[in-house]
């Protein structure tokens, strides 16, 4: 069974995508890591991440950095979705992805094209969202709780930019494949949006 898990940035996608891997006992590949793991590498080049030249020598970077806790930070999302709107960025990461989603018995994968351009095949689809104003409130006390100094206004325009960065791009925007199921997870908490998950898969199947 193949999972895709797509949706916009603090949206619950990743606890989900890995609430259900536990669940169904399948492995589980956060894509956003490698997008992460690209904008790193083009820092520590010394490159530009809009230039798709040194955007694409990025994606070179040694499997170690995967563990780098600084790809957790929002300058690294940032990074991130600065180098994902480049196609040969893409191109390059794209055989990785599938490889994960075709292994035998299957895999979970969120990210953003995970139903529309990684597996339009997947068995399961779906698309996580959330308010502007929710997702904003809890990176905010994910940060807070890191102890890092921010303001929720700051975190909303963040987020507000990625978005409008990952909708309005060229290759595979943010959109939800035309047969995934929308979980809005707004007005839930971690526990009630995993569970509701899990019983509208259970349910299809
Ligand atoms: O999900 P996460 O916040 O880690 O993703 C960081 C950035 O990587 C996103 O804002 C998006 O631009 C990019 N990304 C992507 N396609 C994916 C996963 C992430 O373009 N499948």
């Amino acid at each position: 069974m193949i999972i895709a898990v797509d949706g916009p940035t603090a949206s619950g996608k990743g606890t989900i995508a890995k609430a259900l891997a536990a669940h169904f006992g399948l492995p589980h590949l956060d894509t956003g890591l490698l997008y992460r793991a690209v904008g790193r590498q083009v820092m520590i080049n010394g490159g530009d991440p809009d230039n798709p030249d040194d955007a694409t020598l990025g994606c070179a970077f040694p499997e170690s950095l995967l563990d780098d806790p600084t790809l957790r930070s929002e300058e690294t999302g940032g990074l991130a979705s600065r180098v994902s709107i480049h196609p040969e960025v893409r191109a390059t990461l794209l055989e990785r992805q599938q490889a994960f989603a075709h292994q035998p018995g299957g895999a979970v994968l969120d990210g953003r094209d995970i139903g529309t351009v990684i597996a339009p095949e997947a068995d399961v689809k779906l698309f996580v969202t959330a308010s502007v104003e929710a997702r904003a409130q809890r990176r905010y006390l994910e940060m807070r709780e890191r102890g890092e100094a921010v303001t929720i206004a700051a975190i909303k325009a963040d987020l507000e930019a990625r978005d409008e960065r990952d909708r309005n791009r060229t290759q595979a925007p943010l959109r939800p494949a035309p047969d995934a199921i929308l979980l809005d997870t707004s007005h839930l908490d971690r526990a009630a949006a995993i569970e509701l998950a899990i019983s509208r898969i259970e349910e299809m199947r």
